[in-house]
C-alpha cells in the first residue's frame, strides 16, 4: 500500500514536471526551425537563413522537410525568394555529410481532379468554401490556388498542414503589405489545431522582420510608462545627432508631447502608423514616409491598429532640448483610426 502511494506521489510529481515544460516551450525544435527557415526565405535574408538550416539539420529535420517548406514558399513570396533560399539550401547541404533525405513528398496521380482536391484541402483549413469577390473577378487565380497550391504542393505530405500554416504565417508576419492574408491564415492555423499561444510565439519570434531596415532592439523599458502597448527601442547614434530606430506592436503609441528648443524628424522605415498633432486629424504613415515636428507641437506618433510599424526619430538639436510627456491619447480617440 505504501509503495502504491509513493507510486502515484511520484507519478504526480513527474506529470506536473512534464506540464511545466509543455507551458514554457509552447512550440518544439521543429516548429520553430520551421518558422526561422520561413521567415528569413520571406524576408530575402540569405545570410541568416544559412544558419537557421544548418540548426534545423543538427536538430534532425530531414533535407525533404526542408524542401517542402521553401517550394511553398513560392507561393506565399514568389519564385525569387524561394529560388535562392534554395540555392543557399542546396549550398548548405553540399557542405554537409550528414543529411537525411527522409520521406519523399508524393505527386497526385493523374487521373486526379485537383480543382475538387484542392477545394476541400482549402475548406478544411479555412472552414468555408472561398469564392466570389476577386476569385470570380479572376478565375485563374482560384484555379491555381486550389489545383496547385492547395492540390499540387499540399499533397505532398512530408509536412503537416499545421506546419504548412506554420511556415505560412511566419513568412507573411515577415512582409509588409500583407495584413488580411496574415489574419486569414492565423484563423487557418487555429483550424489545424495551433494554439494563442502558439501563435503569439510565432509573431515573437517573427518580430525582428518588422523593426525596418535597423534591427529591433529591446523592449522600450526605458519609456514604458509615457508608452500604450508594447515598443522596442534600438538607439543608432548618441553623439551630435541623436538617432534610434522605435518598433510599435499593433495598437502601440505614445502619449502627447512636445519637443521643446529642437523638434523631431521621423522616417517611416516599416509597416503603417500614425501621426497627429493636437487639434488637427491624424495623419496616415507608410514605408517611407517622412515627419518633420516643429518644435513646441504638441503630437503622438504610433501604429495602426492592425499593423507594426517602425521609425526611425531624429531629435533636432538644440539648446536646452527637453521632451515633455503629456496625457495618454484616448482609447475613444484612437479607436476611430483604421
Ligand atoms: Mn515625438
Amino acid at each position: 500500500m505504501k509503495n502504491f502511494l509513493l507510486v502515484i506521489v511520484l507519478a504526480i510529481f513527474i506529470l506536473n514536471i512534464g506540464g511545466k515544460t509543455m507551458a514554457q516551450d509552447v512550440l518544439n525544435i521543429k516548429q520553430q526551425d520551421i518558422i526561422m527557415i520561413s521567415s528569413y526565405t520571406a524576408r530575402g535574408d540569405m545570410e541568416n537563413l544559412e544558419k537557421a538550416l544548418n540548426k534545423a539539420l543538427d536538430d534532425k529535420m530531414t533535407a525533404n522537410e526542408i524542401k517542402e517548406i521553401l517550394v511553398q514558399m513560392y507561393a506565399y513570396c514568389g519564385f525569387p525568394r524561394s529560388l535562392n533560399a534554395l540555392t543557399t539550401f542546396k549550398k548548405v547541404a553540399e557542405s554537409r555529410k550528414d543529411i537525411k533525405n527522409g520521406k519523399a513528398g508524393k505527386v497526385l496521380p493523374k487521373n486526379t481532379d485537383k480543382f475538387a482536391y484542392g477545394d476541400k484541402v482549402q475548406v478544411e483549413l479555412t472552414g468555408n468554401h472561398i469564392q466570389g469577390g476577386v476569385f470570380e473577378f479572376a478565375p485563374a487565380i482560384d484555379q491555381y490556388l486550389k489545383e496547385h497550391l492547395f492540390a499540387d504542393i499540399f499533397a505532398l505530405g512530408v509536412l503537416t498542414y499545421q506546419e504548412r500554416e506554420i511556415a505560412t504565417i511566419s513568412a507573411l508576419s515577415s512582409m509588409q503589405g500583407v495584413e488580411s492574408q496574415l489574419k486569414s491564415h492565423i484563423k487557418c492555423g487555429k483550424n489545424t489545431g495551433l494554439t494563442d499561444e502558439q501563435i503569439a510565439k510565432i509573431l515573437d519570434l517573427t518580430k525582428e522582420a518588422r523593426s525596418g531596415a535597423f534591427n529591433i532592439g529591446v523592449k522600450n523599458d526605458a519609456y514604458a510608462q509615457y508608452f500604450k502597448g508594447q515598443s522596442y527601442l534600438h538607439p543608432l547614434t548618441t553623439d551630435g545627432v541623436n538617432t534610434a530606430n522605435v518598433t510599435f506592436e499593433p495598437g502601440c503609441r505614445n502619449n502627447w508631447h512636445i519637443h521643446h528648443k529642437g523638434g523631431q524628424i521621423l522616417l517611416v522605415t516599416s509597416g503603417r502608423g500614425y501621426y497627429q498633432e493636437w487639434g488637427k486629424p491624424a495623419q496616415e504613415l507608410k514605408t517611407g514616409d517622412v515627419v518633420n515636428i516643429p518644435a513646441e507641437v504638441k503630437h503622438w506618433h504610433g501604429a495602426a491598429p492592425d499593423s507594426w510599424f517602425a521609425h526611425v526619430a531624429i531629435a533636432v538639436p538644440a539648446e536646452n532640448a527637453a521632451t515633455e510627456w503629456l496625457e495618454e491619447v484616448s482609447d475613444e480617440e484612437y479607436n476611430k483610426l483604421k
